[in-house]
């Protein structure tokens, strides 16, 4: 029970204005010593598996992960304790470990930071269905349910009540602030340094289009990290965004703290888009098998399809009000000034005719057909000569 108070207090340096909370912490300065020391001499944060001592459905309940005191050779399934809800309750995050019956890499799945991209989640959960930890060599993590309030409702962001209904694209937030203002930069804390971060070599963060929006199969990378870009090309998919996009998102974090990292992305929210699937599948197998903790020959890679490397996206937004028709699909090649969609007002009238100011391939378009001025209609992968600040793009 000590530990578990304390890790209450940990977490809740923001709460110390609180004569209750003030109390406790008092009461617990005694008891509370060694651990402190063992904390503080980790590098990297806190290290060591913290049990709440709750179990869920069966599956003990951790605050800090370290994989390190799990057992070799099995499969593990656990649930994270994440940030604590107005009921007074937590968010608890599905944690699966396969944990190989020798040492070797430590690998990090990760899915669900946004709550409506069900194919990133069916991907990890069929990588994870693949191991077999008695011959792996080295761990691999997976967390499919990040953002859990967002998963609820199937949506991207997550609705955060602490100033009337917010919603929070959990994807601008890594890595979070234990003490932030918001549950969800206290949520992407409590996993970033619990969880994920402490137990990952290289990292992936798997992610679709958004609802509205679908996207080709592509990858996002910073193609200068040769460790990122090694396992970039061990993906048998045809669309390489190599951008560094912009600070917050969680693949960015972990590359902030020198773990390789980069984000799938992985069709159309909302649904299950099982061949496109089926690819990032292959590709995670084959980082699996590079980093030797799967043995086993590749499988199809970058060098089995015709791949497309871009640095840019260029979007195409809506001028005006009406339905959107696209008058070409995703992957499509394009030429400079070629037409992409028409849109018509609600009397069949042409409003916009949108042309594409840029030679690069389609790589993501609106999806809902009504679209209002401003609406992102369409983005086209091309190469720019020079970057220019940071590229927006709703992963
Ligand atoms: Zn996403």
């Amino acid at each position: 029970m000590p530990e578990k108070a304390m890790e209450g207090l940990d977490r809740r340096g923001f709460m110390t204005a609180s004569i209750a909370t003030a109390g406790a912490a008092a009461g617990l300065a005694g008891n509370a010593g060694p651990a402190k020391a063992q904390d503080a001499s980790a590098s990297g944060g806190p290290r060591g598996t913290l049990y709440t001592g709750d179990v869920v459905d069966g599956k003990k309940v951790v605050s800090r992960l370290d994989v390190d005191d799990l057992a070799p050779g099995q499969r593990h399934l656990l649930y994270f304790q994440g940030v604590e809800t107005p009921t007074g309750q937590h968010w608890y995050v599905s944690v699966t470990v396969v944990k190989g019956a020798k040492p070797g890499k430590r690998g990090v799945l990760v899915s669900g930071v946004h709550g409506d991209e069900m194919s990133s989640v069916h991907t990890v959960q069929t990588v994870m269905n693949q191991l077999n930890p008695a011959e792996m060599s080295g761990v691999v993590t997976a967390v499919t349910d990040v953002s859990r309030p967002a998963m609820e409702s199937m949506q991207r962001r997550w609705p955060n009540a602490g100033r009337g209904a917010d919603l929070i694209d959990m994807n601008r937030e890594w890595p979070g602030n234990e003490n932030g203002v918001t549950a969800v930069s206290r949520h992407a804390a409590l996993l970033f340094n619990r969880l994920l971060r402490p137990n990952a070599d290289f990292a992936i963060d798997f992610h679709t289009g958004t609802t509205g929006f679908e996207v080709a199969a592509f990858n996002i990378a910073g193609m200068d990290a040769p460790e990122v870009k090694a396992m970039v090309e061990l993906y048998p998919v045809g669309q390489i965004f190599d951008n560094h996009v912009y600070p917050g998102v969680l693949h960015n974090a972990f590359m902030d703290v020198g773990i390789p990292s980069f984000t799938p992305e992985i069709g159309a929210a909302r649904v299950l888009d099982v061949k496109m699937i089926d690819l990032f599948v292959e590709g995670t197998m084959n980082v699996l098998k590079h980093y030797g903790v799967v043995a086993g020959p590749m499988g199809r890679t970058g060098k089995d399809v015709s791949v497309f490397v871009g640095n840019s996206a260029f979007p195409i937004l809506a001028a005006a009000g009406g339905l959107v028709e696209h008058l070409v699909k995703l992957n499509d090649k394009i030429e400079a000034g070629q037409k992409v969609a028409v849109q018509r007002n609600s009397f069949g009238e042409v409003v916009a005719e949108y042309t594409s100011g840029v030679a690069g391939v389609i790589t993501g378009q609106r999806s809902d057909a009504m679209a209002e001025p401003g609406d992102p209609l369409a983005f086209i992968l091309f190469n720019k000569a020079t970057q220019e600040g940071v590229e927006t793009y709703p992963e």
